[in-house]
């Protein structure tokens, strides 16, 4: 992959900071997580806005333009497009995996989740030839990117306070499709019992999510939702939650992250949705339960701490929502 980092595109190997950096030292920082849909990056001036909001909250002044950020973005996608296709990048269906039998820079990524699908770049072609081939739906399957967006207040020794420069860097890697039987039976959630720190930001203190993450998978559960001393459920550990109750859509209302899939869904649900708290003994009332995330999408939740929601299958709404925001997004590229 190549990474951009302050200023430059270099190689992975060669994308380092300092170990005085405030990011490392004190987790003082903001970030994003994107991603792209048939080559191009999804709401990249919306990811952008939200983390200038982030950095706002931690007191963080960025000096570059919301705009020059966006470029960076779209270069960091285009410049990894170039590599893959110069190197020719052969998935073959094994299974339900893909197999990447060649990357650049000798690495081999040796299996890359997906269903029954094959995609080749050709050599030497480009970005632009792939993205139309990916419209025409010639590759309907072609590797889609997630890009982590960091940014750190920067180096300054032990001291808490100012630094001259943020460090900024752009990461791509391929994502990781899920399995189809995801979407199509739905997952198992837990609850947990934390709170995230400033939690309208995405700051780069993610320790509660990483618990969570940690109490989940040994439960074996796909996504942890974090419920607040007072019994509310507030987000999951990289997602936001909708229930389905009496024919509506209800999401809490603050204490989370503002989700740009969770706002995607607010303006595209087919049914009424109310931002409200929500307790965690609600989740014995649902018919229906699904999560939101740029990477993920929409997931449909079947199970809450061992107990079914609603009939324990995908719902209908929670479908119907699914629809419209695949609609949304192929829309978009039109
Ligand atoms: N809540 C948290 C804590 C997250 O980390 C994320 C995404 O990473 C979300 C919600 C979902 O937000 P978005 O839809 O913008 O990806």
């Amino acid at each position: 992959m190549i990474v951009f980092l302050n200023g430059q595109f270099v190689s992975e190997s060669d994308a380092k900071i300092s170990v005085f950096d405030h990011g490392f030292l004190y987790g003082d920082g903001v970030y994003e997580t994107l991603r792209t849909y048939y080559g191009c990056i999804w709401q990249a001036e919306v990811h952008v806005k939200r983390l200038f909001q982030s950095a706002r909250f931690i007191g963080l002044k960025l000096p570059w333009t919301q705009k020059k950020i966006v470029a960076w973005l779209r270069e960091s996608i285009d410049r990894n497009c170039e590599v893959f296709s110069g190197e020719s990048l052969h998935l073959q269906s094994k299974g339900c995996f893909l197999e990447v039998s060649q990357t650049h820079c000798d690495e081999q990524i040796t299996q890359i989740h997906c269903d029954e699908q094959v995609a080749q770049v050709n050599c030497g072609e480009s970005h632009n030839t792939v993205k139309n081939r990916l419209k025409n739906g010639v590759f309907s399957n072609f590797p889609e990117f997630r890009i982590r967006l960091t940014v750190s207040r920067g180096v300054n020794h032990f001291d808490f306070l100012e630094t001259k420069h943020p460090t900024i860097c752009i990461a791509p890697e391929l994502i990781l499709h899920e399995p189809s039987a995801v979407y199509e039976k739905g997952v198992s959630a837990i609850t947990f019992p934390i709170q995230r720190f400033l939690p309208e930001a995405k700051s780069l203190n993610y320790l509660p999510s990483v618990l969570a993450r940690q109490a989940m998978v040994r439960e074996g559960a796909y996504e942890a939702f974090f419920v607040n001393p007072l019994g509310f459920v507030s987000e999951g550990t990289i997602s936001n939650i909708f229930l389905v109750i009496d024919g509506t859509l209800v999401t809490p209302k603050d204490g989370m992250l503002p989700g740009i899939t969770r706002d995607t869904v607010l303006k595209v649900s087919p049914f009424p949705v109310f931002e409200r708290k929500i307790l965690r003994s609600e989740f014995a009332n649902a018919d229906e339960c699904f999560l939101t995330s740029t990477v993920k999408g929409i997931v449909p939740i079947v199970e809450v701490d061992g107990k079914k929601i609603g009939h324990g299958t995908v719902g209908k709404m929670t479908q119907s929502v699914i629809s419209a925001f695949e609609e949304y997004i192929k829309k978009s590229h039109d």
